[in-house]
């Protein structure tokens, strides 16, 4: 069976890192979306507005870089224009995940980036940085989203609205995601107790380094 299914092991992570936001309080109802590229030409996304635990891989869209549907009878994302931009602009990117996790939102909503109070922020770059407000599932959000994250970030804030992440992979897209939101309420915390001392750009950048080679 599964091998009658086109990219079945993408959009069969997607079904399941989709169920992973609602697990790991990153998104709350249909919230949120989740891509990963395919190749040059085509990327598998989440469908628009079905419940995470209903999705099964022959509903994740696969769609070509100019946004026509190639697979799946459900329509892709609205958000379906902000990840493509990710993919043009950042040809590094391999997949995309777009949170509402409750801490990163809340500076989403005062429109403060989110400093390195805790080295595990190295994940995603010296901050993560706020995009300018524009309204959902519009191409202006993707423009500005790309503008945020630049060549190197790995995550921003959208103002009033939630997270991007973008990096190697999906895997390691949820995994900034997870980063994201941890340090988030690290940081809240340790703002509504005192004044978290941040970590300077430099031992940042050091820690990228170290963190990309963490692990077995
Ligand atoms: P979709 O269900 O269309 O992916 O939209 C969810 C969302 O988070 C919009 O910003
Ligand atoms: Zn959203």
């Amino acid at each position: 069976m599964t091998q009658n299914i086109p990219h079945y092991e993408t959009r069969n992570a997607i079904c399941e890192y989709g169920r992973s936001l609602l697990e790991d309080d990153l998104t709350t109802g249909t919230g949120g979306n989740l891509s990963a590229r395919l190749d040059e030409d085509h990327i598998a996304i989440s469908p628009s507005g079905v419940p995470y635990e209903e999705i099964a891989p022959p509903d994740v869209p696969v769609v070509r870089t100019d946004g026509t549907v190639v697979e799946g009878e459900i329509d892709p994302s609205t958000e379906l224009p902000m990840h493509l931009e990710v993919y043009e602009q950042r040809p590094d990117v391999g997949g995309v995940v777009h949170t509402h996790s409750p801490y990163a939102t809340t500076f989403a909503s005062l429109g403060e980036a989110i400093p390195a109070s805790h080295y595990l922020l190295a994940f995603t770059g010296t901050e993560v940085p706020v995009a300018e407000y524009e309204t959902h599932a519009t191409q202006d959000l993707g423009d500005a989203a790309v503008e945020a994250l630049g060549d190197s970030y790995n995550a921003t804030l959208l103002r009033n609205h939630g997270v991007l992440t973008a990096d190697d992979s999906l895997e390691d897209a949820y995994t900034v995601a997870l980063m994201v939101e941890y340090c988030a309420r690290i940081h809240h915390q340790a703002r509504a107790i005192g004044d978290p001392e941040i970590l300077p750009d430099e031992e940042i950048d050091r820690l990228r380094g170290k963190l990309d080679s963490y692990g077995q």
